[in-house]
């Protein structure tokens, strides 16, 4: 019975599990997520299919002016999250440049979901202007679900201040957490 691999076969067996280790591709999707909506669940589940690791950052973007807090925009997420049965998600909150998160998070990739021309025109500039400031992270666009791809945070609020129905467009919980913060 052979009770030890030869040296060079264990050394061949490291490789392979060094190399497999570093080949794994984290990506960081950042986002307001003012209220988290379907059209980011929905591009949360097909980047999660796609990289080894997303991880999920939700941004305090103080020069923004948003209903809900930071702690409650990332609770939501892992709330609406968790329903959609994936474990390769991380969940961080950041202040700052995306590409710093990114590096922090040791991320490759940035994902961004585009919904139509007026995304894309912003997203694109973004996109060069972080390769300008950290050319070892990459951009990654998804186009937005012909179904969840109309929906916007800013809009689903508009429409729950004129006492509009969102169900539609966000979670029962995000819905309940939206109607309170807009009582208050
Ligand atoms: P930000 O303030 O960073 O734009 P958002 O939460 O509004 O934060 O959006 C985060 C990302 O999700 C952006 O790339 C945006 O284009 C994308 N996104 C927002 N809504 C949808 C949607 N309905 N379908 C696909 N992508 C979306």
């Amino acid at each position: 019975m052979v009770d030890a691999f030869a040296p060079e076969l264990e050394l061949v067996f490291l490789l392979i599990i060094w190399h497999s280790i570093n080949m794994s591709t984290t990506a960081l999707y950042p986002g307001s997520f003012d209220p988290v909506t379907f059209g980011h669940l929905d591009i949360i589940a097909r980047a999660a299919r796609i990289f080894d690791t997303l991880v999920l950052a939700v941004g305090a973007h103080h020069s923004k002016t948003s209903l809900l807090p930071l702690d409650q925009r990332l609770s939501l997420l892992e709330t609406e999250v968790a329903t959609l049965n994936i474990n390769n998600v991380k969940f961080i909150t950041f202040d700052g440049l995306v590409v710093e998160a990114a590096r922090n998070h040791s991320a490759g990739v940035i994902v961004r979901g585009l919904r139509n021309t007026t995304d894309f025109d912003y997203e694109a500039q973004m996109a060069a202007m972080n390769a300008a400031m950290a050319g070892e992270v990459e951009t990654v666009f998804l186009s937005a679900s012909p179904k969840t791809g109309f929906i916007a945070s800013s809009l689903v609020k508009q429409i729950a201040r004129m006492g509009g129905d969102i169900s539609g467009f966000v979670p029962p919980a995000t819905a309940r957490t939206v109607l309170k913060a807009l009582k208050t």
